[in-house]
């Protein structure tokens, strides 16, 4: 097999023009230099994809099965070419027909499977997990509208149905179908495959799930549609509202859709290799990606017992061995559990199951903290992961020490060995050579092209720093991409900014924990010190791109606050000289691709504590930025791998915030009296000027929050964020010890390569 489809490869690789013009031809009667861009788009699509079916598939005697909510993906088709070494050729082929790949990738819609980072880590660990060619997929669910496209109408966020899937398209339709019960009633599942083809290496699958009868129609208006009728809308959104019982049946309903069609597959695929099913374990390994599909642990279970004449103690044991838990939170309200009433509705059948597993702990341990089932009937989700399955592992050392002395203390104490951390990474192959050719091109000449395999090798940059030409040439990169930023937002928001500006930027999801309410109140201070006559050494540009939950008030808010900043600041004349405020539409992963490699400073300012650990600091890290940010999350690591030297850290420590919270001693509102500066800056939302502009509704409600809850405890940090913040933006002026920070930190980005975390994960958890 192996030697046959390298052979194939080859014979496709030689002939790349020819094959380009046979599929031109076909699809269009043109010649490709004669194609539209667009439809140049679907011939490099047919291409690809004839290539990647002929890699070799990565393949092993145990397999990894990664299950998630969420895979946020991106685009694919530069990925993939570089990931199967034709990028440049296709590239020098496009040219030599008047073409322009980076045009042609705008007509590839991005998928829409994921809502932020913890998607975006699924989609990262399946490139690592196939470039280490590791045997391995990941199971998931094919929303046709996926995640809301965000578009900003009067100054508020509107969500509209995203429609991604395009009838040519990586989807590939399979034959497989399941029969998947809730309770009595039946739907019917069909599997999609994408493949995923790792740099240098063989192929994986992307596993989608999707049902035979979804109903496109029910949507009506933006994003609602009638959640009661599970058989037609079953995978039409990611994280359909659920601020209500409809909304939360609905979830519940996905993640079993999710869990069974794993189930199937997986046991189907042993039955194939002939596996003793009391062997899974030896064969299988499957990581629960937070929470949400914990119920794969009980349905396994069910599975064997029911239908593979199982006893319950084999079946529960080969099941624990068998399934790991990542944890990715210790916000309560993220930590899921489900009235047990709703799970009776939705899905009777696995409730004896959760019962069985509930009444052995409690007959094993007598702490209420522990138990599966409260006494308020709820079921805990993560808290089967922990008793059920083998490893428990957080996303950041600081994270896992959280869940460890905090969190989960309890379970540590029962369970030392289950858990294990695993810093979080990110795939170099996007956030570095795809989305920034130019310093891609730069370090290779610089330190040799080892680094594209081994991260690591990054740190020989550490040699330059003080070679004023390489620093040089670092600035001008980082000039070009900042000018590219300025087109494309000039393009897409209607806004000019200025590439001599610094660029400041914050894209994340919008949660009052990562605190973009915070930066908003930094640049009402910095607005209203230019109308005093203070003016900032250079221009500074903010930038922001984050969509909020459809359900979530406070955060839509927020964006609103940051709306009506930008109208008010950048028709001003006194003061858009100095400063400009972007809210970038739709923030995505093809947005993060232009913007990370044009940003100078990287806002990192979660409350302390509440990060478990951030993927987006890593990614503006390689790419030449260097973090203002809270001791949180990632940021302790990057803090320890860069030094003092080439980081700005401010803020409360996560002792001191785990404290106030058991105190609970933290009042907002004494801050504000205390500060006139915090006063000064939170009285602005509620301004003449902003009601203008905006609505007294939002701003008020913000204001008020702010002032009397502050949950996440933004004036808390707030005087020395600004006093962090202006020492940052000082620092850009010394221009030289600017350019040293930008390579110490990308000299020692190669630690959060997802290949490293995928490592790690492999010798400690998988063991394929
Ligand atoms: C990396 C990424 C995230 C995660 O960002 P954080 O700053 O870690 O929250 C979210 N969304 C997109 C599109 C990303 O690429």
């Amino acid at each position: 097999m192996s030697k046959h489809t390298n052979m194939q490869r080859d014979v496709l690789i030689l002939n790349l023009e020819e094959q380009l013009e046979g599929i031109a031809k076909d699809q269009f009667g043109k010649v490709l230099k004669d194609c539209t861009d667009r439809e140049a788009y679907y011939v490099l699509l047919e291409m690809t994809s004839r290539l990647m079916d002929v890699t070799e598939l990565n393949n092993g005697e145990k397999k990894i099965y990664y299950i998630s909510m969420e895979f946020l993906i991106g685009k694919l088709l530069s990925n993939n070419l570089i990931n199967l070494r034709v990028y440049d050729r296709i590239k020098d082929i496009l040219a030599k027909n008047g073409k322009d790949l980076a045009k042609i990738e705008e007509y590839e819609p991005e998928p829409s499977l994921g809502n932020g980072g913890l998607g975006r880590l699924a989609a990262c660990f399946l490139d690592s997990i196939a470039t280490l060619g590791l045997a391995g997929e990941g199971i998931g669910l094919n929303y046709h509208f996926g995640l809301f496209k965000q578009v900003f109408k009067d100054n508020l966020q509107v969500e509209e149905k995203n429609d991604w899937i395009e009838k040519n398209s990586w989807l590939e339709k399979t034959d497989t179908t399941f029969d998947i019960y809730f309770g009595r009633k039946k739907v019917v599942s069909r599997l999609y495959n994408m493949n995923i083809v790792g740099y240098r290496s063989g192929v994986n699958k992307l596993r989608l799930f999707d049902i035979e009868s979804i109903d496109e129609k029910l949507v009506k208006e933006g994003i609602n549609f009638d959640k009661t009728k599970t058989k037609n809308n079953l995978t039409l959104f990611l994280y359909p509202d659920d601020s209500d019982v409809a909304g939360n049946l609905l979830r519940i309903y996905q993640e079993y859709f999710l869990v069974s069609n794993a189930a199937h597959l997986i046991l189907r695929e042993q039955k194939e290799r002939q596996y003793d099913l009391h062997e899974l374990h030896n064969h299988a390994v499957i990581q629960i990606n937070d929470t949400h599909p914990t119920m794969i642990i009980p349905e396994l279970i069910r599975i064997l017992v029911e239908e593979k004449a199982f006893n319950i103690d084999e079946a529960i044991s080969v099941v624990s061995k068998t399934c790991a838990y990542t944890n990715h939170t210790i916000l309560a309200e993220a930590l899921e559990t489900w009235p047990l009433e709703y799970l009776e509705k939705v899905v009777p059948q696995l409730v004896p199951y959760i019962k069985e597993l509930d009444k052995r702990v409690r007959a094993k341990y007598k702490s209420s903290k522990v138990q599966i089932i409260d006494k308020e009937k709820k079921v805990h989700m993560a808290f089967i992961d922990i008793h059920y399955g083998f490893s428990v592992n957080g996303v950041a050392a600081i994270h896992t020490e959280i869940l460890k002395n905090s969190e989960l203390k309890d379970f540590y104490k029962i369970y030392p060995d289950k858990f294990n951390n695993k810093t979080n990474g990110i795939t170099f192959r996007r956030w570095l050579f795809s989305c920034n050719s130019p310093l891609t091109d730069f370090i290779s000449d610089v330190v040799g092209d080892g680094f594209k395999k081994d991260a690591t090798k990054l740190e020989k940059l550490l040699e330059y720093k003080d070679d004023r030409i390489t620093l040089e040439k670092l600035d001008e990169i980082k000039m070009l991409k900042k000018k590219e930023l300025a087109e494309y937002i000039k393009e897409h928001e209607n806004i000019e900014i200025d590439p001599e500006s610094i660029y400041d930027i914050q894209v994340k999801r919008l949660h009052e924990y990562k605190r973009q309410q915070m930066n908003a109140l930094y640049i009402i201070h910095k607005y209203l010190e230019i109308k005093g006559g203070k003016k900032p050494t250079r221009p500074i540009t903010f930038i922001f791109g984050a969509k909020a939950a459809p359900a979530y008030v406070i955060a839509k808010d927020i964006i609103h606050l940051i709306l009506v900043l930008q109208e008010i600041i950048n028709n001003d004349k006194d003061v858009n000289k100095y400063i400009k405020v972007v809210m970038a539409q739709n923030y995505n992963v093809s947005y993060a691709e232009k913007l990370i490699p044009a940003c100078d400073v990287s806002e990192q300012i979660s409350l302390a504590s509440k990060e478990a650990s951030g993927t987006g600091n890593m990614k503006f890290m390689l790419n030449g930025a260097v973090t203002l940010g809270t001791d949180d999350g990632a940021n302790v690591e990057i803090h320890e791998l860069v030094g003092d030297d080439n980081i700005f850290i401010f803020g409360a420590s996560a002792d001191e915030v785990i404290k106030h919270y058991k105190k609970a001693d933290y009042v907002s509102k004494d801050y504000y009296t205390k500060s006139p500066v915090i006063k000064e800056a939170v009285d602005f939302i509620i301004s003449k000027k902003c009601l203008k502009v905006g609505h007294k509704e939002n701003l008020e409600r913000l204001y008020n929050e702010l002032l009397n809850k502050d949950w996440f405890m933004t004036l808390l940090d707030l005087e020395s964020y600004i006093k962090k913040k202006d020492e940052i933006f000082e620092a850009y002026e010394d221009r030289d010890r600017w350019r040293q920070m930008m390579l110490v930190n990308i000299a020692k980005a190669g630690f959060f390569s997802s290949d490293r975390t995928i490592e790690e994960y492999n010798r400690d958890i998988w063991k394929c």
